[in-house]
């Protein structure tokens, strides 16, 4: 983390868990854990069904709420999907892009998730764009090469103005879910790299602004030894993010 210039941001990605009534219960025992958060943006990337009430009981806390997708056009016959002003009216502040499991489960390229990028960006919303290898392409050393064209691809068309609004989250897909976290190294180096691409796209003083997170199996034991990295500004968490108590230590590490 590096306050001095830019945000730490926590996020949970609720991914589809989470019944209206059962996320009423995670609030209530959510809320006396998080009240504390200074430090850092506490952000709860819900389901699109819970956002109404998520920014009602969210309303007087300084938690935000985000999503975690939305279609690449603005509005139009595409039934069944959502559009970026419909989470700006609903207060949405966030939105999460390019998801490896949209990747892998609904066909999202590069390319679409750029035209998310600018039409989030348009709406006034601000994308956590999802970046990380495979196993396989890290086994190949392929890593940075294949994090620095997703990067450069998210950002194909973004003016230097509007890069700010933007936050990476380095997710290694072998980490989501597994329980096999990145190793700190390995963390940074990747975070690293994405800063310095940014830097000879927009220049030292752009890079320096824009908030890096971590993603993968990101927990209460780990999470102080990951944050604790300069250029990792934060956490994506999916699984610990279900649990008020591991949600809310992860917020502890980050508020050090
Ligand atoms: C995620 O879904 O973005 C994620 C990081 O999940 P988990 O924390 O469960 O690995």
């Amino acid at each position: 983390m590096n306050r001095r210039y830019r945000k730490t941001i926590i996020a949970g990605n609720w991914k589809m868990n989470m019944t209206a009534t059962e996320a009423r219960g995670l609030f209530d025992e959510l809320k006396p854990m998080i009240s504390k958060a200074k430090w850092c943006e506490v952000v709860l990337c819900v389901p699109f069904v819970d956002i109404p009430l998520m920014r009602r009981l969210l309303k007087d806390s300084r938690v935000t709420v985000g999503a975690q997708n939305m279609h690449h056009e603005p509005s139009g016959a595409y039934t069944g999907e959502v559009s970026a002003a419909m989470l700006k009216d609903l207060g949405v502040k966030y939105v999460i892009l390019g998801h490896s499991e949209r990747r892998a489960y609904c066909g999202e390229t590069d390319s679409l998730v750029n035209k998310k990028v600018l039409l989030a960006l348009q709406t006034g919303l601000r994308p956590i764009v999802c970046v990380g290898e495979s196993l396989e392409q890290r086994e190949k050393n392929l890593t940075l090469d294949y994090v620095a064209l997703q990067v450069k691809s998210a950002l194909a068309g973004v003016p230097v103005e509007k890069l700010r609004q933007i936050v990476f989250a380095y997710e290694p897909i072998w980490a989501i879910g597994t329980g096999r976290t990145a190793t700190a190294e390995q963390a940074a180096e990747v975070n690293t790299a994405i800063r310095t691409i940014i830097r000879k796209m927009y220049g030292a003083r752009a890079a320096r602004s824009i908030t890096i997170q971590y993603g993968g199996s990101m927990n209460a034991k780990n999470a102080e030894e990951l944050l604790a990295q300069f250029d990792v500004d934060g956490g994506l968490i999916g699984g610990a993010a279900l649990k008020a108590s591991e949600f809310a230590a992860i917020i502890q590490a980050a508020n050090q």
